[in-house]
């Protein structure tokens, strides 16, 4: 998702859902909520979403500021992962707090991403459903590796690299393609794209949305 919530319920997800009270392991730093304020969402056929971001250059309190209201952003949409352009910012980062598929949540940011290649004998694929808040209410099967790493910077500009497996790998290649202006649709079949899009067209979002012209 996959920046958004409802991924398709793996079957070892159903233990969360009867109450079992197992402590989550969290990888990453959870975010200080009293700083930061959601914004609205943009969706497909924004023009800000459909081409590559600008890289980012200055590790200043502007960014650290912007990095607060994506975090915002993504919690109030109920979102997994959330990409800067997905806010309207043509800038290189993106934020997530995503489980993986045993049940460990990360939870951090990444500026200026790169997708490592894979090696050919890691790419095994998993065709879960993917969907993106900036396609609401709109879900389609995607086969994508998963295994994902990706390289970058913190918002202080150190170097970082942050791997994932399952529906965490899932999010970082999702949130990387936003930033180099594809949305998952993008990789769809003609027909499935059109079904998606026809999703969104019937559905109406439960957060707030930045209408195109
Ligand atoms: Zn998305």
């Amino acid at each position: 998702m996959a920046d958004q919530h409802e991924h398709d319920h793996h079957d070892h997800d159903h233990d969360h859902e009867h109450g079992e009270t197992e402590v989550q392991k969290v990888v990453g730093e959870e975010p200080d909520l009293t700083r930061g304020t959601a914004r609205p969402i943009t969706v497909v056929g924004n023009p800000v979403l459909h081409r590559e971001t600008q890289t980012v250059t200055a590790f200043d309190d502007e960014l650290a500021s912007l990095i607060d209201d994506m975090f915002q952003s993504m919690y109030a949409a109920e979102g997994v992962g959330l990409a800067a352009n997905q806010i309207g910012v043509d800038r290189k980062v993106f934020v997530y707090d995503c489980p993986d598929d045993e049940g460990v949540r990360h939870v951090g940011h990444v500026v200026n991403p790169v997708l490592e290649e894979l090696p050919a004998g890691r790419r095994v694929l998993d065709d879960s459903q993917e969907g993106c808040l900036s396609v609401p209410t709109a879900y389609k099967e995607l086969a994508r590796p998963d295994f994902a790493a990706v390289t970058g910077q913190d918002k202080h500009g150190n170097p970082i690299r942050v791997e994932g497996t399952g529906f965490f790998a899932r999010c970082l290649q999702h949130e990387t393609d936003h930033l180099y202006g594809f949305l998952y649709i993008d990789k769809l079949s003609k027909r499935d794209r059109k079904d998606a899009l026809r999703q969104m067209a019937d559905g109406t979002p439960k957060y707030a949305t930045v209408a195109n012209d």
